[in-house]
C-alpha cells in the first residue's frame, strides 16, 4: 500500500518503518542491517544513490534512530493538529521531544569528488550521519514551514507527509489509497441525494 505514497521528506519517510505502539506491528527495522538495506530506496539516496554496503550502522545508532522516529510520531500531530491520530489521544507537544530532536542534529553525510571528478558519497555513511540528516531536515521543515507538515485527511490514516506541491494543497497520502476512497465516498453520497 505504501509504494504510491511519497512522504516528501526523508525524516517523515522514517515513519513508514514502524514506531511506538500501535505502529510497532509494522516495524521493519529489527537490526542495523535492516536500516542499511532500507536506506538506498529512501529520500536520502534520491539525488545521489548509494548501496547498502556503503552504509555502516551500529546497534546504538539504530536505537537512536528509533527514539528519533518515536519523537516524530508525537511531535508532528501535536504541532500541526490537523486531526487526531487514529487510536492515540491528542496531546500537547512535549518539550522533551523537541530537545531530543535537537540533540539528534549532528554530523551529516558528506560528498567528495571521485578519481574522475564525479560527485560521490564519502563512505561509509554512518548511522549518526543518517540521523543527523533526518534531524536537520526535520528542524528545517518544522521551524520554517510547519503548515506544510500534514497528516493524510483520510479516516483512519495516520500517514504524515511534507507537502512539496506548488499550491500547497495536498490532502492525501496518495490518490490511490485515500484520495480515491474519498471520491468514491462523495459520489455515493451524491447518488444517495439524487434518488
Ligand atoms: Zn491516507
Amino acid at each position: 500500500m505504501t509504494h504510491t505514497f511519497d512522504s516528501g521528506s526523508f525524516a517523515l519517510e522514517l515513519l513508514l518503518t514502524g514506531g511506538p505502539p500501535p505502529w510497532d506491528r509494522y516495524e521493519i527495522l529489527h537490526t542495523p542491517e535492516d536500516l542499511a538495506a532500507w536506506l538506498p530506496d529512501s529520500h536520502l539516496a534520491l539525488e545521489l544513490p548509494f548501496s547498502e554496503e556503503q552504509v555502516r550502522i551500529s546497534r546504538v545508532e539504530l536505537d537512536r534512530v528509533k527514539e528519533f522516529r518515536a519523537a516524530i510520531w508525537r511531535v508532528i500531530p501535536a504541532l500541526t493538529a490537523t486531526k487526531p491520530v487514529p487510536g492515540i489521544p491528542p496531546a500537547d507537544v512535549d518539550a522533551k521531544d523537541l530537545e531530543l530532536i535537537n540533540q539528534m542534529v549532528g554530523p551529516l553525510p558528506t560528498v567528495r569528488l571521485s578519481a574522475v571528478g564525479r560527485r560521490e558519497w564519502e563512505t561509509p555513511i554512518t548511522g549518526s550521519q543518517v540521523l543527523g540528516a533526518a534531524a536537520r531536515e526535520l528542524v528545517d521543515l518544522l521551524g520554517r514551514k510547519p503548515e506544510r507538515l500534514r497528516m493524510c485527511a483520510g479516516d483512519n490514516c495516520a500517514l504524515m507527509f511534507y507537502d512539496t506541491s506548488r499550491p500547497g494543497n495536498r490532502r492525501w497520502c496518495s490518490m490511490q489509497r485515500c484520495g480515491n476512497r474519498n471520491k468514491v465516498g462523495s459520489y455515493r453520497t451524491r447518488r444517495h441525494d439524487d434518488s
